[in-house]
């Protein structure tokens, strides 16, 4: 992106990914995430320390669902799928960190949903 290119508000989705890849990127360049769930709307700041931590600096929160946290209802909790958001910085709206390139697959429940 050179000094004529488009101003980041007008970046594509797949800009913002390549910017920031990792959980490590994003701390690097300060990115604020979110999680929030599909199914109650519980929203979470998102700790990329603690992420960093627990999953390593490579560990990507692009098109990755996780369990929600939410406790409620009981017994056994919300049912519903986390999904990850950001305002980068630079940027005037929010984008949901999904981004499906080609060849990819699209995004899917995890198996380990420990992330934070
Ligand atoms: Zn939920």
């Amino acid at each position: 992106m050179g000094h004529n290119g488009p101003k980041p508000d007008k970046w594509p989705v797949e800009a913002w990914r390549r910017c920031a890849p990792t959980v490590w990127d994003m701390k690097a360049q300060e990115w604020q995430v979110k999680a929030r769930c599909e199914l109650c709307g519980l929203r979470l700041r998102v700790d990329l320390n603690a992420v960093i931590k627990k999953k390593g600096r490579g560990f990507s929160l692009w098109n990755v669902r996780a369990r929600c946290r939410n406790a409620v209802p009981e017994p056994f909790g919300c049912l519903g799928a986390m999904v990850f958001e950001s305002r980068p910085p630079g940027a005037s709206r929010v984008f949901r960190l999904a981004c499906e390139e080609a060849g990819e697959v699209p995004p899917r429940m995890r198996k380990s949903p420990n992330w934070f």
